[in-house]
């Protein structure tokens, strides 16, 4: 197995280099982290930051470190939602969005679950974006509410009826139910295919 050691400020501490050179490889876009100048500007864009059990930055420093266990098993790499506000704003141009998407399908490959919650939210999110071709977000938030049982999901629809309202103040969700996009059988069938291939639907 090779090493290698760290600079001074990590106390000269052995790193492990087989897993970086695994993601390298296995990972979709995971050569890209090579590009990684440990800014923290993609920590700093990152909408779900304060869920998130490490950054992206910090995921790329792990993987650098030889921590398998830690990324792979991390809850951050299956919380990612494409926002792209990461990849728009590192100065890099690190696609750090393929690179946890790349990451999240690694670690199902290799056997590692999302946690309960955030598996029935990909469900939700999936059987949404089926159904209609588009997300309707009040449609997949009760879902994914209810999804916990009628009492504790009563309870999560008031405890986010606050966040729900200011989306509708802004305008980044309707009142009225979304209508399916035309052809949405021809995206189903993209979808079914790409669930076949292991690249898509929920966990
Ligand atoms: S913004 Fe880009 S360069 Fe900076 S830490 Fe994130 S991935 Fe690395
Ligand atoms: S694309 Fe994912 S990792 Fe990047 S800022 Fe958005 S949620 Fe965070």
């Amino acid at each position: 197995m090779e090493q290698v050691v760290g600079p001074k400020s990590s106390g000269g501490k052995a790193y492990d280099q087989s897993f970086a050179r695994e993601v390298y490889q296995k990972v979709d876009s995971g050569e890209e982290i090579k590009m990684c100048m440990q800014c923290g500007v993609c920590a700093g864009s990152c909408p779900l930051k304060e869920k998130m059990d490490y950054s992206p930055r910090k995921i790329f420093t792990l993987i650098r470190a030889g921590q398998r266990e830690k990324v792979l098993s991390s809850q951050a790499i299956m919380l990612c939602t494409s926002c792209y506000s990461c990849k728009v704003r590192c100065p890099r141009k690190v696609p750090v969005v393929d690179v946890m998407h790349g990451l999240a399908h690694y670690a199902l490959r290799q056997g590692y679950k999302p946690r309960e919650e955030t598996a029935l939210f990909g469900q939700k999110f999936w059987d949404n974006i089926y159904r209609l071709g588009r997300i309707d977000e009040k449609d997949v938030a009760q879902r994914y509410f209810l999804g916990h049982g009628l009492g504790p999901g009563i309870k999560l629809m008031l405890e986010n009826m606050n966040m729900g309202l200011g989306m509708m103040r802004k305008k980044r969700m309707k009142l009225l139910p979304e209508r399916p996009i035309k052809n949405v059988k021809s995206l189903r069938k993209m979808l079914d295919k790409a669930k076949a291939l292991g690249k898509g639907g929920a966990v």
